[in-house]
């Protein structure tokens, strides 16, 4: 399909997706810049409402990046250690603490190159924290956004760094945290993996996977 037909056709599917999930708030619970990422790091492999409950004891005993940047590792890996991965996990947070506090004076940083220096936090996941905290653009490319993309038509990569390329040059930079958002509500809501809920999802007429998904 030309960019252009792209184009058009990804503006009527972001004009639904809109309407279908207005709210768009993160489903991850924090109360500072510092906890929102520690959750997103937390989150990889697992669900929100998984690091939801491991965060309510973790953020309750090292609420900002000083106090965890000065947790013993045993410590952390406890209170985390029903999310997979913990021991990595519990040494990339408190790794991630300590830049924060000698390179960032303690600031969660913005820039791109900077957050991805932290452990645990890659190209996706700094997206998801710029987005929340300073509404800066960015396409949060994860498992759920790549496969609605896909069945869309919208590309046919499964590489996240394409595909992120590819729907930037499709959006102005203004949708860019709200595709994200509501592309990923829409995968885990009609588009799921195993079991797409088709006859029901607000893109049956324009969607070429319909029902063979
Ligand atoms: S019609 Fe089916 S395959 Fe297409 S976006 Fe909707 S749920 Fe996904």
């Amino acid at each position: 399909m030309s960019p252009k037909r792209n184009r058009s056709r990804l503006e009527e599917i972001l004009h639904r997706l809109e309407q279908e999930y207005p709210d768009r708030s993160s489903m991850l619970v924090y109360e500072n810049p510092f906890q929102l990422t520690a959750a997103v790091a937390l989150s990889a492999q697992t669900t929100d409402a998984a690091v939801n409950r491991a965060t309510v004891e973790l953020f309750r005993r090292w609420p900002d990046a000083l106090s965890l940047s000065q947790a013993e590792p045993v410590e952390v890996e406890d209170v985390i250690h029903s999310l997979g991965f913990f021991r990595q996990k519990a040494k990339n947070l408190i790794g991630a603490s300590r830049l924060i506090m000698e390179n960032f004076d303690g600031e969660i940083p913005r820039d791109m190159e900077h957050l991805t220096s932290l452990p645990g936090i890659g190209r996706k996941s700094a997206n998801v924290i710029r987005a929340h905290l300073w509404n800066l653009p960015g396409i949060i490319v994860d498992t759920h956004f790549g496969r609605v993309c896909r069945r869309l038509g919208l590309t046919e990569s499964k590489d996240p760094t394409k595909l992120e390329r590819e729907i930037s040059a499709l959006l102005p930079e203004e949708d860019h945290i709200v595709f994200s958002m509501t592309a990923n509500r829409h995968g885990r809501k009609y588009c799921k993996s195993r079991k797409p809920e088709c006859p029901d999802c607000p893109l049956e007429d324009i969607c070429p996977k319909y029902g063979v998904a």
